[in-house]
């Protein structure tokens, strides 16, 4: 369920203030939860700008606590059983089926999303440590003759070692489970940074971990509000081996350039700024659908959302009238209350950029259809929002929104829809919504991107290889592909004997 269709969800069952208290506010170091050198953070309730919770805020020099725990946990992790790695990633995903609407209050307490959209993210996240257990034990090697008739080539792999993990705050559970599943599935242990704004289902998860049956010093959280400073400790120390790194590529940019130094393996799931095509023989029913999916999941704040609706022009009219009635609908409020469609955009600044796109793409002739402002009050929200008329020279068709405006612009022939969807130096995933077989396969290999939907609005899923090209990052997610990102290969030549 997403957005689109999350009206009549059931409300949450359970206490907030019960749910906030039982999070172990603390950072993880070596299965202890301690105190961190800088104090504490605070953590607010986007959709009304109160505090929820205090929290540990790390230093420095606990994150290096946090790694020198890792670095012991390295070799008993490495020398466990795949089936014992993968059976305790099982017991995590069961414990979390059973604590799903726990996880799913949580995330929308934090962070904003829909009660509905929560537990979407809950049973989508679930599924990495499900995928990822079953997994562990399918990490294969080769062996072959020497070409001469010599040798024998023999190849494995090896768990990388301890492994760095930062992630965004759109998706807490997700993006915390999509790297810390195959890190030990693959033998890793970790340090794992969350989100400063949203650090309390990661905590929570950690926990879950350890209930699982996780060995201590196997994963370590470190909260900061000095995410810059704490990463840079962590990764000038030479016993890390991995950086995975999820959130806005500039962020991503420097964290590349501190790898360097070290030449650390690093995986990066950066921006996006995602091209909708819908053609001239499109079914508009499924394009709209696939609209409503691609650009209002999460309030518009996915790397994965739309954020640019290229559109045939003999469609467009009858197109924007369509996503008008749907968007002009949508229901929006606090996450909690079971009608609500659309909630708050994680802080003031995001609506604060926002309003700076809308109103640079007006200035610039594009046209409201609907929503367009900032709604005064307490918590971070905005109109769902449809432009008509926009351009690619404008900032919203450049910029990564990250917010629930939907902004169409129209073309008249393929070449020109397959370039306006490649100009642009991000290439995470594109949309395209067509009848004609045909041409979606010329899209498939046209579009610079790492993924594609065609005729489905939402093409993530634990299964699947998730991750861009160009700025949009390096490395998989996911999929068969995703445990490679955490394993070395080590080829070994052996006399025929
Ligand atoms: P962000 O780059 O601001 O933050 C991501 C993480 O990096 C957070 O944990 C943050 O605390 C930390 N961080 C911030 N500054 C840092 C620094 N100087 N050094 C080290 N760590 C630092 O991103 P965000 O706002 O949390 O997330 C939104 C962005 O993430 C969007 O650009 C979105 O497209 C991207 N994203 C990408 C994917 C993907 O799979 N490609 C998935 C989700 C989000």
């Amino acid at each position: 369920m997403t957005a689109a269709t999350t009206v009549g969800t059931a409300p949450s069952p359970l206490d907030e203030r019960a749910v906030l208290d039982a999070v172990p506010g603390r950072l993880l170091i070596d299965g202890e939860w301690v105190d961190g050198e800088r104090g504490a953070i605070e953590v607010a309730d986007p959709s009304t700008g109160l505090v929820i919770a205090t929290i540990a805020d790390g230093s420095p020099a606990d994150g290096i606590r946090a790694l020198d725990a890792a670095s012991r946990a390295q070799a008993g992790w490495a020398a466990t059983a795949p089936r014992v790695r993968g059976e305790i990633l099982r017991r995590a995903w069961e414990l979390l089926q059973e604590r799903r609407e726990q996880f799913a209050l949580l995330m929308t307490l934090e962070m904003g999303k829909p009660l509905a959209e929560a537990r979407t993210e809950v049973d989508y996240g679930g599924e990495f440590l499900r995928w990822f257990g079953e997994e562990a034990v399918r990490v294969a090697g080769r062996y072959g003759p020497a070409p001469e008739g010599t040798g024998r080539m023999i190849v494995t792999q090896r768990p990388v070692g301890p492994a760095y993990l930062v992630t965004p705050w759109n998706f807490p559970l997700a993006m915390a489970t999509r790297k810390i599943a195959p890190a030990l599935a693959a033998g890793c242990t970790a340090v794992v940074k969350p989100a400063t704004l949203t650090p309390l289902t990661t905590l929570a998860f950690a926990q879950l971990l350890l209930d699982a049956g996780l060995p201590r010093g196997v994963v370590n959280v470190v909260t900061s509000s000095a995410s810059g400073e704490l990463s840079d400790a962590i990764m000038h120390d030479p016993r890390l081996r991995k950086v995975s790194f999820t959130g806005s590529t500039p962020v991503g940019v420097q964290l590349l350039k501190t790898a360097a130094e070290q030449v650390l393996r690093t995986s990066m799931e950066l921006g996006g700024n995602a091209p909708f095509l819908v053609f001239e023989d499109a079914d508009l029913d499924t394009a709209v659908e696939g609209a409503m999916l691609a650009k209002f999941r999460n309030i518009g704040q996915a790397c994965t959302a739309a954020n640019r609706f290229l559109v045939h022009e003999s469609v467009a009219d009858e197109f924007v009238a369509r996503v008008t009635a749907r968007v002009a609908a949508l229901r929006v409020g606090r996450g909690t209350s079971p009608e609500v469609q659309i909630g708050p955009l994680v802080d003031r600044r995001a609506v604060e950029t926002t309003s700076r796109l809308v109103e640079e793409a007006v200035a610039a002739g594009a046209v409201v259809r609907t929503g367009g402002h900032a709604i005064a009050g307490d918590g971070s929200f905005f109109e769902p929002t449809v432009l008509d008329g926009v351009s690619a020279d404008m900032s919203v068709s450049r910029e990564e929104i990250f917010a629930p405006v939907l902004a169409v612009q129209r073309f008249a022939t393929e070449p020109e829809a397959v370039e306006l969807a490649n100009a642009t130096e991000y290439g995470l995933v594109a949309y395209a919504f067509t009848a004609d077989a045909a041409r979606g396969q010329r899209l498939i290999d046209a579009i610079d991107t790492g993924m594609m939907g065609l005729n489905v609005g939402v093409v993530s899923n634990a299964a699947g290889p998730f991750g861009g090209v160009k700025q949009s990052g390096l490395g998989r997610e996911g999929g068969l592909e995703g445990i490679h990102e955490y394993l070395e290969t080590k080829y070994t030549l052996t006399p025929m004997g």
